[in-house]
C-alpha cells in the first residue's frame, strides 16, 4: 500500500530579552551553573511572577511577521506536570487564548512554493536543565534556563515530506533572526522543533495516529527522524499493527528513535488561568506601533534582489536565507556599487571558504566594507580576478584591508604597455614555433604565449593589454 506523510511542527525559540519572563534575572547562555536565578525562577514559595513586557512584544512581532491575527486580550495558564527541571511543578503558557492565531509562511522546496499554516503562536517560560554527571554518576540541576522566554510556533499538519519540514524551520529560523526576536542557535538549544508525524494510506481523508518526537535540535536530526518514523510507522502499518499516539525521543549518535511514553492529553495536564498573574490586553495602537517597526522580511528582500539587481531566483534564495549573509551583500554591495559581483562571490568562493575555514555568516574574518573594497580593486583594474583569489585567502587569514595585502604582497595588476611589451616581445622571440602554428590557422598558440607571459608576469599582467600586444605581433 502506498502512504502519505502528514507533518505539523512545533517549533520553541527562546527570545532573546535581557532578563528572564517573570523575574529580572539576567537570560544567558553559556554562564555557570545557577548564576542567574532567583526566589521566582527557583519556584520559592511565595515568590510572585510579574510579566516581562518585551516577551508579549517580541511575540506580537513573530506573529505580525507570520501573517497572524494578535489576540486583543488573551491570558496564561498553568500546565501543571512534575519534572526535576521546574521547580515550581508547573509551567506557566498559554491554553485557549494564545497571543497570535491563524498565520502562514511560504517554503520554497525544490523549486516548488508552498505555504505552510500556523495555528497559533504562544509565550511560555522554558525549564531548567538536567546535567547527568558521569563523574559523581548522579543528576544535577542548572536552573539559569528556568524562566528563560520562549514562544512556541504550531504549525498545521501542511508538511509532506522531510525537506517540507527544513524548508520550514529554515525559514521559520530567517524570520525569526530578521525580526531580532531569537538568536535562533539551534546548537545552544534556542531554537528546537517537535515533530508529529502520522501516515496515511493514499486517497484516505482522515489523518492516521501521529507520534510526536520532541526536542530536535539540528536540521540533519530532523530530516533523519523524519525518515526512522516513516520507516518505522510503515513496517507498523505493514505487518497489520497499530501506531500509538505516543511522545518519542531521536538518539542522533545511533541514527534511531525510542519511545519515551504514551501520549498525554491536555486534560491530563489540568490548565487553569494563572491567578498569579493579570490578563494580558493589547491596544490597536500598541499592535499597529510593533507592525510600523517590523524591518523589511526575507521574502521581500528576495523579491527585490530579484527584480531590482537582477539576480537569479536561486542565488537570491542562499542569500536571504541568513540575514547576516544578507545584511553583507547589501553592505559589500553599497561600498563597490557591484552587487552583482558580491553575489557571485558570495555562490561561489564566499560559501566554500566558511565551509573550508569553518566560519559563520555573522561573523566572517574579513568585513562587508572590506570585501566591498575587494571588489573596487577588481573593478577598477588593479587587480585581475584570479589574483582577487589570492587577496581574498589572504583576507581570510590576516583580516587586513585588501589594498594593503594588494601593496605588502605587490600583487597589483601591471597595465604598463612598456613593461608588459617587453615581456611579450621575449616570450614571443623565445617561441617561433607558435607564429608558425597560429599562422596556420592553430588558434590554440595565442592561449598558450599568453599563459606564458602571465607566468613571467607572476599572474599579474593585464590580460587585455597582454592579448593586443600579442596579437599585434602575431597578425603582424
Ligand atoms: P500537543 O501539545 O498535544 O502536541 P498541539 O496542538 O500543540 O498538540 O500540536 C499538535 C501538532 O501536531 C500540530 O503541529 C499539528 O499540526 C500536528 N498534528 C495534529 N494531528 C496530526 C496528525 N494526525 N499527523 C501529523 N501531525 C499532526
Ligand atoms: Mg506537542
Ligand atoms: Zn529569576
Amino acid at each position: 500500500m502506498e502512504y502519505e506523510v502528514i507533518i505539523g511542527l512545533e517549533v520553541h525559540a527562546e527570545l532573546s530579552t535581557k532578563t528572564k519572563i517573570y523575574c529580572g534575572c539576567t537570560n544567558e547562555y553559556g554562564s555557570d551553573p545557577n548564576t542567574h536565578c532567583c526566589p521566582v525562577c527557583t519556584g520559592m514559595p511565595g515568590a510572585l511572577p510579574v510579566l516581562n513586557e518585551k516577551v508579549v512584544e517580541y511575540a506580537v512581532r513573530a506573529g505580525l511577521a507570520m501573517d497572524c491575527d494578535i489576540t486583543r486580550e488573551s491570558k496564561q495558564d498553568r500546565k501543571n506536570y512534575f519534572y526535576p527541571d521546574t521547580p515550581r511543578a508547573y509551567q506557566i503558557s498559554q491554553f485557549d487564548l494564545p497571543l497570535c492565531v491563524g498565520g502562514k509562511v511560504d517554503v520554497n522546496v525544490e523549486g516548488e512554493n508552498k505555504t505552510i499554516g500556523i495555528t497559533r503562536i504562544h509565550i511560555e517560560d522554558d525549564a531548567g536543565k538536567l546535567v547527568h554527571d558521569a563523574y559523581t554518576g548522579g543528576t544535577l540541576v542548572d536552573l539559569n534556563r528556568a524562566g528563560v522566554p520562549l514562544i512556541e510556533i504550531v504549525s498545521e499538519p501542511d508538511m509532506r515530506s522531510a525537506a517540507d519540514a527544513v524548508a520550514y524551520v529554515e525559514k521559520l529560523k530567517g524570520i525569526l533572526e530578521y525580526i531580532g526576536v531569537s538568536d535562533c542557535k539551534m546548537q545552544e538549544g534556542s531554537l528546537r522543533a517537535d515533530v508529529n508525524l502520522s501516515l496515511r494510506p493514499v486517497g484516505q481523508k482522515e489523518f492516521g495516529t501521529r507520534t510526536e518526537t520532541k526536542n530536535l535540535n539540528s536540521f540533519r536530526s530532523i530530516a533523519r527522524s523524519i525518515e526512522f518514523e516513516i520507516e518505522r510507522q510503515k513496517a507498523v502499518l505493514e505487518a497489520g499493527g497499530v501506531v500509538y499516539q505516543e511522545t518519542r525521543r531521536w538518539d542522533d549518535e545511533k541514527g534511531e528513535g525510542f519511545s519515551m511514553r504514551t501520549k498525554e492529553n491536555a486534560n491530563d495536564y489540568r490548565y487553569f488561568p494563572e491567578p498569579d498573574l493579570l490578563p494580558i490586553n493589547l491596544s490597536e495602537e500598541y499592535i499597529e506601533n510593533i507592525k510600523k517597526s517590523l524591518p523589511e522580511l526575507p521574502e521581500s528582500r528576495k523579491a527585490r534582489y530579484m527584480s531590482e539587481l537582477n539576480l537569479p531566483e536561486y542565488d537570491a534564495g542562499i542569500i536571504i536565507s541568513s540575514k547576516a549573509l544578507s545584511d553583507f551583500f547589501e553592505e559589500a554591495g553599497k561600498v563597490c556599487g557591484n552587487y552583482k559581483a558580491v553575489s557571485n562571490w558570495i555562490m561561489s568562493d564566499i560559501i566554500r571558504a566558511s565551509r573550508e575555514y569553518e566560519f559563520e555568516y555573522d561573523n566572517m574574518p574579513y568585513t562587508a566594507e572590506q570585501f566591498g573594497h575587494l571588489i573596487q580593486l577588481i573593478d577598477s583594474g588593479k587587480i585581475s580576478g584570479s589574483i582577487a583569489k589570492t587577496v581574498f585567502e589572504e583576507m581570510i587569514k590576516t583580516g587586513n584591508e585588501p589594498e594593503k595585502i594588494v601593496e605588502e604582497k605587490g600583487l597589483a595588476q601591471v597595465s604598463d604597455e612598456g613593461a608588459i611589451k617587453e615581456v611579450v616581445d621575449r616570450v614571443v622571440a623565445a617561441n617561433p614555433q607558435s607564429i608558425i602554428d597560429y599562422k596556420a590557422g592553430k588558434d590554440r598558440a595565442l592561449g598558450f604565449l599568453v599563459g606564458q607571459c602571465m607566468k613571467e608576469m607572476k599572474g599579474k599582467g593585464n590580460p587585455q593589454i597582454l592579448n593586443k600586444l600579442i596579437l599585434e605581433i602575431l597578425n603582424k
